[in-house]
């Protein structure tokens, strides 16, 4: 319904002869930075809502649009229906062994929320991510890790195969009618990058540094295994287990050791008092606010001059029908009309572990960089000081959306931050210097790796969609020659990654997966200036604002960009962080 009223518009002749009238006449008409941005934005997204077609090609783009809206969502859902549908079941507790109590006792009550006895684990990542890193029964992991990897690539009702094929296939049709040699093309025109050979140079170089890198952890993981009397090869669902245990070994730090001092409500408090000493801004509970579920939590939020400036939602925990992962989003977006202000409602959505009955919610490393994440992309639009709501906030680039995102988890490494506040929730000891310099040095840890990783899945999405044929060929043999340069495992036969790849396939981040490491060069070297100047400096902060936070999408990124920081974004201070350089 959504993509037919959306052709609708676009599709409208009368409609469209007037926006070309504007832009035709554009020179002429005296417009600033934000209405121009506003004018080339809508007469780009209506001629990519084939609004320059001939009529018969009008006809087939609005069939392909309609047909690809619902195959993304069938894809989803077939997607969220497998990670669903498993749960490896234990009910003999020797199969429990290496697995912390926390774990345990989320499993147990996994199992009784179930109505079974024992334990249940699943593949939502609070479950299968600590399973895997820790579980000393090799043969449960490889289970654990063939469900995950084979989700909607099982052969049954909920696989992807054939709509993996179908939605690109179509996707090239689409861009082909519309006069672009393939799908990346046509997405990339109004990126910071620009162009398919800009991404791919941009994935090669990055490439070039972590490959390397990936092959040396490989190799320290693989020798760490040995020396513990490990024999076989390193498989793909031994990586976490040992990169864990050899973590451990080096820094003697783990998700178990530090998640004490990481409980849910004095994160989401430091989290609050890091943006307000940043820009000054106001949080305030209020729990009058009508919510769509018991469960979540509301916040209005004030600037430093008592102005109100957003109100935000967060919903923390996983419960069943809700979708895993972590994300933001707006229930209505920033703007400004005939000088009346329009503020956000801006949610915050987790999968956090649940309190349990002996203890609050404690969060790993890895989702409190999430929730400074996500609260980043919320701070985007909770800033927002935009005329038109279709530039305000997020709505900017994707391969400038994560910069805010991915600049706010800097502040989990740095020590003055997390000195002021990181305490454990029993004993209220603080966590120690040594801790915190050991987070530092770990954060480096199978980075190599990481990057190398991440990089693959850039590959594999430029790979999808830069084909200027139908596709034909297995799919699964299309994804593995994609990412032959990255992969360092053998090979699992029931594995494949775009089967329910729904960046790709269901959600937006289609020939946009690079965005995220495009992002993170430059969050490190955003997050450098402040190093320069102080974390918590007040004038690099709200140069930050101004510059950026403010500035929605209404200028191109990299002028935005380069009035923060005087100066285009370099790949150093990234390599420089991950210890690549
Ligand atoms: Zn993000």
């Amino acid at each position: 319904m959504l993509t037919r009223f959306s052709n609708d518009i676009t599709l409208n002749e009368k409609l469209f002869a007037r926006i070309k009238t504007v832009y035709d006449l554009k020179s002429s008409l005296e417009l600033n930075t934000e209405q121009q941005m506003l004018l080339e934005r809508k007469y780009r997204n209506f001629l990519l809502g084939g609004a320059g077609l001939e009529d018969g090609k009008k006809k087939r783009f609005r069939e392909i649009s309609e047909e690809l809206s619902q195959l993304s969502l069938k894809f989803e859902e077939n997607v969220l229906e497998e990670t669903n549908s498993f749960e490896l079941h234990i009910t003999d507790s020797s199969d429990l062994a290496g697995l912390p109590d926390g774990i345990v006792e989320m499993a147990s009550m996994e199992a009784k929320s179930r109505q079974k006895q024992g334990w249940i684990f699943t593949l939502h990542f609070p479950s299968y991510i600590p399973f895997m890193q820790y579980s000393d029964k090799r043969e449960l992991r490889e289970k654990m890790l063939k469900a995950y990897t084979s989700r909607s690539f099982r052969g049954n009702d909920h696989d992807n195969r054939s709509l993996v094929q179908e939605i690109t296939n179509l996707r090239l049709e689409i861009a082909e009618i519309l006069g672009y040699n393939n799908f990346a093309e046509m997405i990339l025109g109004d990126r910071m990058a620009e162009n398919p050979a800009k991404v791919q140079s941009f994935l090669d170089e990055l490439y070039n540094a972590s490959h390397p890198a990936a092959l040396r952890d490989y190799e320290n993981i693989r020798k760490f295994a040995r020396e513990n009397g490990f024999k076989d090869e390193i498989e793909r669902w031994d990586w976490a287990y040992f990169s864990e245990k050899l973590k451990k070994a080096k820094y003697d730090i783990d998700d178990e050791i530090l998640k004490p001092f990481f409980s849910l409500d004095p994160v989401r408090k430091a989290v609050f008092d890091l943006a307000s000493r940043l820009y000054g801004i106001k949080f305030i509970e209020n729990n009058n606010i009508p919510i769509y579920h018991q469960e979540v939590k509301t916040y209005e939020i004030f600037d430093a001059d008592g102005s109100f400036l957003a109100i935000l939602y967060i919903d923390y925990y996983p419960r069943p029908g809700k979708s895993g992962g972590a994300w933001m989003t707006c229930f209505r977006e920033q703007r400004s009309e005939d000088s009346k202000e329009v503020r956000p409602l801006v949610s915050i959505v987790t999968n956090f572990s649940r309190p349990t009955e002996t203890r609050p919610s404690l969060l790993t490393f890895n989702e409190l960089t999430t929730f400074l994440h996500e609260f980043g992309h919320a701070l985007h639009a909770i800033l927002s000081k935009c005329t038109y709501e279709s530039l305000s906030g997020t709505n900017v680039a994707r391969d400038f959306v994560e910069l805010p995102s991915q600049f706010m988890e800097n502040w989990a490494f740095e020590k003055e931050w997390l000195d002021e506040w990181a305490v454990h929730y029993e004993t209220g000891e603080k966590i120690s210097p040594e801790m915190i310099k050991r987070i530092k040095e770990a954060s480096t840890f199978n980075e190599g790796y990481a990057c190398d990783r991440q990089i693959g899945f850039g590959f594999l999405d430029m790979a999808w969609h830069t084909i200027t044929r139908p596709m034909e060929t297995d799919i699964a043999e299309f994804e593995a020659k994609a990412m032959s340069k990255t992969d360092l495992f053998p090979k699992v036969e029931s594995a494949n990654i775009s089967c329910s790849f729904t960046h790709l396939f269901g959600g937006g981040y289609a020939a946009g997966y690079y965005g995220y490491k495009w992002a993170e060069v430059l969050d490190a070297d955003a997050f450098s200036h402040f190093k320069e100047k102080g974390i918590f400096s007040k004038d690099v902060a709200s140069s930050f604002r101004k510059n950026i936070m403010e500035k929605g999408g209404t200028d191109k990124p990299m002028n935005l960009y380069i009035s923060f920081r005087g100066k285009e974004p370099a790949i150093d201070a990234l390599l420089d962080r991950s210890g690549l350089k």
